[in-house]
């Protein structure tokens, strides 16, 4: 078999287990609880499933964990299978809700009782963590746990139909009060909650543990490989008592890899959802966070994300990484495909004094000088332009090769100009900068072997449009650390930054929702899909040009 790339660890023990004919297809599953949206550590963990299933001509399941009705809502159920879609995980016709097999959740809690390996008791939750025990101390046995199999039968059902207050009862796994692995000290697997569930309504007064549900919903699935991150390593062991006790024939082998972590970057749903309901963010979306639908709004494609993730790999060490990769990412993937456009962000008014017109000229440019297959567009040009503020200074330090009184630069795509003076107003800002153009350097050229050391773009002032644009920084003030004494995030106060006298080129002008453009010299810009300022088009700076980060060897 031909093999470039490395397998990952888990690739290796499907492989074995293929092999040895533990099983005999792959079928692995993303099960999200829908109690938020989802986020990049997700995304990892729904491209690492999906591609699994694809490499091993396996099925991949979609199931939504949904098996505690109090944080659970539809807009999130929702939310998820737009993002999972938008990243091109397709589950085809395996879509799946765990609360569908709350009927067999609850036989399956019977066949326990009958076996004698679960029982009710009456203990309140305090009491069960008392009895349970700690790392150093073994558990104590539950005084109910006697109970015979017909009064343990009788109190579920009652427990069923509604005979008894939320906290007042539980059913509880009779395995083992001293084992090491507080786990298995009798975990509860059921528990009495008058609540409405979003799926199944009014049906049910009792609700399944998450650690006897899910092992439960992978093996009705017949999920082969159950792909989880660490923190349920130790809950294994309570997975497989459950499955095998309950009678499944071909249990799912669970395995676990490290979670994925962003340096500096709220990644988390439980503190994504705090920022949100504070309203220290515009909703799950806002283009700060790193949940997929922000992503998405930033203007991330479902391809850069691939690809970091790809770069990410899987392994069994927890360890964080620098959002310059995610970056990186996005650069790469739409440095061939954004067309390359002008945009001036902070303008000025650059006059070209001795230009013979009042009238426009078109220009030719290429859209994207790195393939020309983007083709050529005509850009507006004119005696009066806008330049970027920067592109110009009075007095400005060596190695300055822009704009400045007595200086040429090339104007890009257009002529050769050189400064000849300046006016300013009362503070002593500039307004406006004068300029003469040598006609014969059309198109960015020298004419006589003459060189500009500088390149500044520019937009036509009589034909151009204004829009609103937003750059971002990181969400987290990075001096400060992610989270304060409180547990609240650090916030930088500049993490967005609104302009909105913006000037584009007029090709850019029917620019839809998640079109993507380079505005030169500036970064990648998407089209917001949600605002629109006064019919202006806003556009969210993906990411700016330059970097820092180098992908590692
Ligand atoms: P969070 O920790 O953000 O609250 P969660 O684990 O509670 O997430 P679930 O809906 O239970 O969210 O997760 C669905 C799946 O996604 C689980 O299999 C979980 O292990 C995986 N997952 C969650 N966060 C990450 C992450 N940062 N990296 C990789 N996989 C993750
Ligand atoms: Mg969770």
């Amino acid at each position: 078999m031909e093999e470039t790339v490395s397998k990952n660890f888990i690739e290796r023990e499907i492989e074995k287990d293929l092999e040895e004919g533990v099983y005999n297809e792959v079928v692995t599953r993303f099960p999200p609880e829908p109690n938020g949206y989802l986020h990049i550590g997700h995304a990892k963990s729904i491209l690492l499933n999906y591609g699994l299933a694809k490499k091993y001509d396996g099925t991949f399941h979609m199931r939504f964990d949904d098996t505690n009705p109090t944080k659970e809502k539809t807009e999130f159920v929702d939310s998820i299978k737009e993002d999972i879609q938008w990243l091109g995980a397709d589950w085809g016709e395996n879509l799946f809700f765990a609360s569908d097999y709350f009927d067999k959740m609850y036989e399956s809690a019977v066949t326990l009782i009958k076996k004698g390996k679960a029982y009710v008791s009456d203990l309140d939750a305090d009491e069960i963590r008392e009895y349970r025990g700690t790392l150093e101390e073994p558990g104590k046995k539950d005084p109910y746990s006697d109970r015979s199999v017909e009064e343990n039968l009788k109190l579920f059902e009652e427990m069923k139909d509604g005979v008894y207050e939320d906290g007042s009862k539980v059913l509880r796994a009779k395995i083992d009060m001293s084992s090491p692995n507080i786990n298995m000290r009798d975990p509860i697997i059921y528990r009495v909650a008058h609540l409405t569930h979003h799926n199944t309504g009014d049906k049910w007064c009792i609700y399944p543990m998450y650690d006897f549900a899910h092992p439960i919903e992978d093996a009705i699935e017949g999920v082969t490989h159950s792909i989880c991150t660490l923190e349920f390593e130790d809950h294994r062991p309570l997975y497989d008592w459950v499955v095998r006790e309950v009678g499944f024939e071909r249990p799912p082998r669970q395995i676990e890899f490290a979670k994925l972590y962003l340096t500096n970057v709220v990644t988390g749903k439980r503190y994504i959802k705090k920022l949100v309901d504070e309203k220290k963010v515009d909703g799950w979306d806002d283009p700060r966070l790193v949940s997929i639908a922000a992503l998405r709004r930033r203007g991330y494609t479902p391809e850069s994300i691939a690809k970091f993730v790809e770069l990410c790999g899987v392994s069994k060490a927890n360890s964080s990484t620098d959002i310059g990769m995610l970056e990186y990412c996005i650069r790469e993937d739409l440095k061939m495909k954004a067309p390359r456009v002008m945009a001036v962000l902070d303008p000025v008014k650059l006059v070209i004094d001795n230009y013979p017109s009042d009238d426009i000229e078109m220009l030719p440019a290429p859209n994207n000088m790195e393939n020309p297959d983007l083709g050529t567009r005509q850009i507006p040009f004119g005696k009066e332009l806008y330049i970027n503020r920067d592109d110009f200074m009075i007095d400005p330090p060596k190695k300055y090769y822009r704009l400045y009184p007595g200086n040429e630069v090339r104007l890009m795509n257009a002529y050769f100009v050189t400064c000849t003076s300046y006016e300013t107003d009362d503070n002593g800002d500039v307004t406006v900068i004068h300029c003469t153009y040598d006609p014969a350097s059309k198109g960015g050229n020298s004419p006589d072997g003459r060189k500009v050391k500088g390149t500044i773009h520019w937009v036509c002032a009589k034909d151009n449009f204004k829009a609103t644009v937003r750059l971002y920084e990181n969400l987290v003030d990075e001096e400060k650390g992610v989270y304060d004494d409180n547990g609240n995030v650090n916030i930088n106060p500049n993490s967005l930054t609104v302009l909105k006298d913006c000037y584009i080129e007029p090709s850019v002008k029917d620019a839809k929702a998640y079109d993507r453009f380079q505005f030169v010299r500036q970064g990648y810009f998407v089209v917001d899909y949600k605002d629109f300022e006064a019919d202006e088009i806003v556009f969210n700076r993906i990411v700016s040009m330059k970097s820092s980060f180098k992908l590692p060897k």
